[in-house]
C-alpha cells in the first residue's frame, strides 16, 4: 500500500484477485470470438422543453456463459488494467456506429449517438484514425457521434488535451461524463474542447430538497451557457427531479424516468419514430422551427 504502509493479505483480497483474473481470461476469449456475449444497449437522451429525442448513449453489456451478466463497472476496469481496453473499445465503436448507420438509413437523422471512451483509448494515438475510418466506412457524418470522456483522472495534461483536440478536429462531439465526481473542475469546462457536460447522477439524486445540489447545477448551467456547452443531467428517476432541473435551465436529461437502456430493437421501435418525425419536420421547406 505504498511506502511505510502495509496491510495483511486477506482472503477477500485473494477472492478479488481470483475474480479479476477469471474475468480477464473470459474477456480475452470473448474478444477472440468477435465479442460473442457482448451487446450494446441504448438509453435515450431527451430535451426537457419538448421531450424530443436528442441522442442516445450506447452502454456495453456482457453476458458470460459461466459468470452470467457482469456489470461494466466491474469489467471495464479489468479491461483497462489488463491491456484489453483498446480491443474492447474498438468493438464498441464499430458496433455502435454500424447500428447508428442502419438507423439513419431508416430516416432517423438529426440526433446523435454517444459512446463512452476510456482514458486508455483516449491516450491511444490510433484513436482518431479509428474514429475517422469507422465513420467513413459507414457513411456517418462526424457530428452524429459523441464521445463521452470521464474525468477519473485530471484531463488537463498536454497529451490528453492534444488527443481531445485531434478528435474535435474530426468534427465529432465531445462530452465530459460524470461531472462533479473525480477530478472534474469548473476550469476543465472552459479549457477543454467540449460540446457538452453531463452532470453526474449523484447531484440529481435528492436535488428537489437539497439547496447545495441545486446551486451546483445552477452554476454549471450558467457557466455552460456562457461557453456554449450543452448540459445533460444523468440518472433522472422522478418527475420532481426533471421539474427542478428544467427550472434550473438544464436542457437535456437521461435516466430511468425517461427510459432505461434498451436492446437495439426495442429502442428502434419506441424511440426511432420520434427521431424520424423530428427529422422530417426539420427538412420540410418553409416549416417553422
Ligand atoms: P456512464 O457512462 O455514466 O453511464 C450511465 C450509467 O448510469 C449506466 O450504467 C446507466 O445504465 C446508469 N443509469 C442511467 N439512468 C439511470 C437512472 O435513472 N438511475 C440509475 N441508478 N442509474 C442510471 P451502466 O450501464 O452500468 O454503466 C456504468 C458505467 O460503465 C458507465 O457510466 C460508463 O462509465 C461505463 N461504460 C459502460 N459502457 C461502456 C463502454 O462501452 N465503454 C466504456 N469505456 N465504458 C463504458
Ligand atoms: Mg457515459
Ligand atoms: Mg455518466
Ligand atoms: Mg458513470
Amino acid at each position: 500500500q505504498g511506502p511505510g504502509h502495509a496491510a495483511p493479505f486477506e482472503d477477500e483480497h485473494r477472492a478479488l484477485l481470483v475474480r479479476q483474473h477469471a474475468l480477464h481470461q473470459a474477456l480475452l476469449t470473448t474478444l477472440r470470438q468477435d465479442g460473442l456475449g457482448l451487446a450494446l444497449q441504448y438509453q435515450p437522451l431527451v430535451a426537457l422543453d419538448d421531450g424530443r429525442l436528442v441522442g442516445c448513449e450506447a452502454l456495453l453489456r456482457w453476458h458470460h456463459p459461466q459468470h452470467g451478466p457482469v456489470s461494466p463497472a466491474e469489467f471495464i476496469p479489468v479491461a483497462e488494467g489488463g491491456g484489453l481496453m483498446e480491443a474492447l473499445g474498438r468493438w464498441v465503436l464499430q458496433q455502435a456506429v454500424a447500428q447508428l448507420a442502419a438507423w439513419r438509413r431508416r430516416g432517423a437523422t438529426g440526433w446523435y449517438l454517444a459512446v463512452n471512451v476510456s482514458r486508455v483509448q483516449l491516450l491511444d494515438p490510433s484513436l482518431p484514425a479509428l474514429v475517422r475510418e469507422t465513420l467513413q466506412y459507414h457513411h456517418v457524418p462526424p457530428g452524429a457521434l459523441c464521445l463521452e470522456i470521464t474525468e477519473s483522472q485530471p484531463l488537463d495534461d498536454p497529451a490528453t488535451r492534444a488527443a481531445l483536440q485531434r478528435l474535435r478536429e474530426l468534427g465529432v462531439r465531445l462530452a465530459l461524463d460524470d461531472f462533479g465526481t473525480g477530478y472534474s473542475s469548473l476550469s476543465a469546462l472552459t479549457e477543454l474542447p467540449l460540446h457538452a457536460v453531463k452532470i453526474d447522477r449523484r447531484f440529481v439524486d435528492g436535488i428537489e430538497n437539497c439547496p447545495y445540489r441545486q446551486a451546483l447545477v445552477d452554476s454549471v448551467v450558467r457557466l455552460a451557457g456562457v461557453i456554449g456547452l450543452n448540459v445533460v443531467a444523468e440518472g433522472i428517476e422522478t418527475a420532481a427531479q426533471a421539474e427542478r432541473l428544467r427550472a434550473l435551465g438544464c436542457q437535456h436529461v437521461q435516466g430511468w424516468h425517461i427510459s432505461r437502456a434498451l436492446d437495439a430493437h426495442v429502442f428502434a421501435e419506441h424511440w426511432l419514430p420520434r427521431a424520424t418525425r423530428a427529422a422530417a419536420r426539420h427538412d420540410a421547406p418553409g416549416c417553422p422551427a
